[in-house]
């Protein structure tokens, strides 16, 4: 049976100790499938000026953010690594094997909740900066295959990421129009799969340069677009914009 692909937003880095709207969907997203061999993780706060992949056997939790409560900073997540999937995917994706990172909060903080057990091994894979989108995208073509074998493709993100007119402290807040337009947009691209657009997503005008001023968050959903197949059934499991800016978007295909 064909594992899901699916990209999170993750917000705010509090979602890893709070129960909220969010959080309650991405455990039942745990809970919607079997459990998988292991997950290809990529996140948006791995973001270098090449591929790597984390080939270590235990992973640390790191706690990559700054001005947060202590609870936050006592959370462990402690899943495996995968040593045997970390070097297929070297190969798969001409990476280089990683053994100083280990698992960031844009992936733990989804993670713990939506397998809150940390028992399905995780391998991560870092973005690289200097290539646009598209190369993103095929990378996770390469992926799609190990879908088939019970491993999970998650891309951890924001489709819209503007921290500069995020309200802080100040919630709810109203989302802003080129959010709410660019989220809708996208959604229907998504649905119709009409990726070209997505791809080139800077060609999208205002709303989407608003919505996605730094690529970091946007380019793990490149990587989960490109693991779709063609028979995937594309839902969204969760919905929202925090802070008026920051939308929760969930995509999953399958
Ligand atoms: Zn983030």
């Amino acid at each position: 049976m064909r594992t899901p692909a699916i990209f999170f937003g993750h917000g705010n880095p509090m979602n890893a100790i709070e129960e909220n709207a969010y959080t309650k969907v991405w455990r039942a997203i745990g809970e919607s499938m079997p459990r998988p061999k292991a997950i290809v993780m990529i996140s948006a706060h791995w973001y270098l000026p090449l591929t790597l992949v984390t080939a270590m056997e235990h992973p640390r939790t790191i706690h990559d953010f700054g001005g947060f409560p202590r609870e936050l900073y006592e959370v462990q997540y402690p899943a495996a690594g995968d040593l045997q999937l970390a070097a297929r995917l070297q190969t798969l994706l001409r990476a280089d094997a990683d053994h100083q990172w280990g698992l960031d909060h844009g992936t733990w903080s989804v993670l713990c909740h939506v397998f809150p057990n940390a028992d399905v091994p995780v391998v991560q894979l870092s973005i690289d900066e200097t290539q646009p989108p598209k190369f993103h995208y095929e990378l996770g073509s390469r992926l799609a295959p190990l879908r088939e074998e019970g491993i999970l493709i998650i891309g951890s993100g924001n489709l819209v990421h503007n921290l500069h007119a995020y309200a802080w402290g100040r919630h709810p807040a109203e989302p802003f129009d080129w959010a709410v337009r660019f989220e809708k947009q996208a959604r229907e691209m998504l649905l119709a799969g009409n990726d070209e657009p997505l791809i080139d997503y800077e060609s999208l005008g205002r709303d989407a340069v608003l919505s996605v001023p730094t690529p970091d968050h946007y380019l793990p959903l490149m990587y989960v677009m490109g693991a779709r197949s063609k028979d995937d059934r594309v839902s969204f499991p969760v919905e929202g914009i925090d802070g008026g800016s920051v939308s929760m978007l969930c995509v999953r295909f399958g």
